[in-house]
C-alpha cells in the first residue's frame, strides 16, 4: 500500500515559532490512520491547538510539512482542505435557524435542494436534534448548541473532522455524555477525528490512540490502556491517571528489572522501563491499584511498612493515604473483598507489590 492509502494525516517534521526564536512545536513527527480518533493531550500552553491549526492552514508551518491523503498542504488554502471544525466557542450563525446553519455549507458547495434537505436531515438525527431544526441558536441550551457545531462540521461528509476543546463550555454530566455521543458518532459513520484536550479521562474515554504534548513534544503516543499501563516517561505516569512517585538512585540493572535505593531509606526492585546506568537518579512510578496490603509471606520480593494517615471508603473501594520511606502521600486503593483487613488510622502494616507494576523511569527529563 501507497503512503497515500495508509494515513489520511502525516506531520513530518513539524516545527512552530511565532516570535522567529523559541519553538512552540519542536520537531514534531505524527501519522493519523484513515479511521482514527487520536487526541492531543496535555498540558495549557503545550502546543496542541498550534497542531490543529497548521493542519487546518490557520496557521503558518515554520519548517517540515504537513500532508493530507498524501499530499502536502503547503499552498493549500484553508477552504480547499475539506476537513470540518468544532471549537470551544463555535459561533453559529445566531439569525438563522437550526437547519439554515446545516444547510449553508451545502448551499456554498452549491449541492442541490433536495440533497441538501436530505444531508440536513440526517445530521441533525444523528445528533438526537431532529424537533430543532426550526429553532434559532439562541433558543437552545449551550449543550444542545455544540451538538448543532458538531453537526455542522459532519454535513458536509468530511474525511477529517478537527475538535479542539469542543466539550470545554459545559458541565461535567453533558460533557460525560457527549463524549459518548461523539464516539458513537466516529464509530457508526467512520469519519477521522483528531481531539484536543487538556481533560485526561476525556482523552482515555474516547481516543484509539493519544498523542500525549508537552512543551511541544510528543511525549508518548500510545493506545489508552497503554498509556495508563506502560507509560515511558515519568511527564505521562504523572499526567495520565494517579500515580505514586518515589525517587531514588539505580544501584544495580539486571535484564528488564533493576534495584533501586529510594530516598528515606529501603531497596525496591523494579521495571527498567528508562533509565540510565547505575548511579542515576530515577523516578518510580506504581499506580495505587498496584499495591497489597499486608501480602501473603513469600508473594511480593518489594515490601515495606506503611503508617495509615488517611482513609476514605468509597464503597467499592477504600482509599488510603499512608506514610511509607518518609513518603505521607502514598495513595493505596484497596477493592472491597471479604476478606480485606479492617483498616484504621494510625496503623502500620506491610503492603507490596510486584516489581513488574513498580516502574523506573529516568529522572533527569
Ligand atoms: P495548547 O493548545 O496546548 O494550550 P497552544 O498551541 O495554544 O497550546 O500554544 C502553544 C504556545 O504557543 C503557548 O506558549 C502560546 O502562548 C503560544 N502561542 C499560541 N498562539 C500564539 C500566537 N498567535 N502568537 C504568539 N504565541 C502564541
Ligand atoms: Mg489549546
Amino acid at each position: 500500500m501507497s503512503a497515500e492509502s495508509d494515513h489520511i494525516v502525516r506531520f513530518i517534521g513539524v516545527q512552530k515559532s511565532f516570535d522567529g526564536e523559541t519553538l512552540v512545536v519542536k520537531d514534531l513527527n505524527l501519522d493519523i490512520a484513515h479511521g482514527e480518533f487520536l487526541t492531543m493531550l496535555g498540558p495549557s500552553g503545550s502546543g496542541k491547538t498550534t497542531c490543529l491549526l497548521m493542519l487546518a492552514g490557520f496557521e503558518a508551518i515554520t519548517h517540515g510539512d504537513v500532508l493530507l491523503a498524501g499530499q502536502s498542504l503547503k499552498n493549500v488554502p484553508p477552504y480547499k482542505r475539506d476537513i470540518g471544525m468544532v471549537f470551544q466557542n463555535y459561533a453559529l450563525f445566531p439569525h438563522m435557524t437550526v437547519a439554515e446553519n446545516l444547510a449553508f455549507p451545502l448551499e456554498s458547495r452549491k449541492l442541490p435542494k433536495d440533497e441538501i434537505a436530505q444531508k440536513v436531515a440526517r445530521a441533525l438525527d444523528m445528533v438526537q436534534l431532529s424537533a430543532f431544526g426550526r429553532r434559532r441558536p439562541g433558543q437552545l441550551s449551550g449543550g444542545q448548541q455544540q451538538r448543532v457545531a458538531v453537526a455542522r462540521a459532519l454535513v458536509h461528509e468530511p474525511k477529517l473532522v478537527l475538535m479542539d476543546e469542543p466539550l470545554g463550555a459545559l458541565d461535567k454530566q453533558l460533557r460525560e455524555q457527549m463524549q459518548f455521543e461523539l464516539k458513537h458518532i466516529h464509530d457508526s459513520i467512520g469519519v477521522t477525528i483528531v481531539y484536543v484536550t487538556h481533560d485526561q479521562s476525556e482523552a482515555l474515554t474516547m481516543s484509539d490512540r493519544i498523542a500525549v504534548f508537552n512543551e511541544g513534544v510528543i511525549q508518548q503516543l500510545a493506545s489508552p490502556s497503554d498509556l495508563y499501563e506502560r507509560p515511558e516517561n515519568a511527564f505521562v505516569a504523572q499526567f495520565i491517571g494517579e500515580n505514586n512517585r518515589l525517587m531514588g538512585k539505580i544501584v544495580e540493572t539486571n535484564g528488564a528489572n533493576c534495584k533501586v535505593e529510594i530516598d528515606g531509606g529501603g531497596l525496591v526492585e523494579a521495571l527498567a522501563v528508562n533509565i540510565g546506568g547505575v548511579g542515576s537518579r530515577t523516578t518510580l512510578s506504581l499506580r495505587p491499584e498496584s499495591v497489597t496490603i499486608n501480602p501473603r509471606q513469600g508473594t511480593c520480593p518489594d515490601r515495606f511498612e506503611a503508617r495509615v494517615e488517611e482513609l476514605i471508603y468509597l464503597g467499592d473501594h477504600t482509599r488510603l493515604r499512608v506514610n511509607v520511606c518518609q513518603h505521607d502521600d502514598f495513595i493505596i486503593k484497596v477493592p472491597r473483598t471479604s476478606d480485606a483487613p479492617k483498616l484504621e488510622v494510625g496503623q502500620t502494616w506491610a503492603i507490596g507489590w510486584n516489581a513488574s507494576d513498580c516502574r523506573a523511569l529516568d529522572a533527569t527529563d
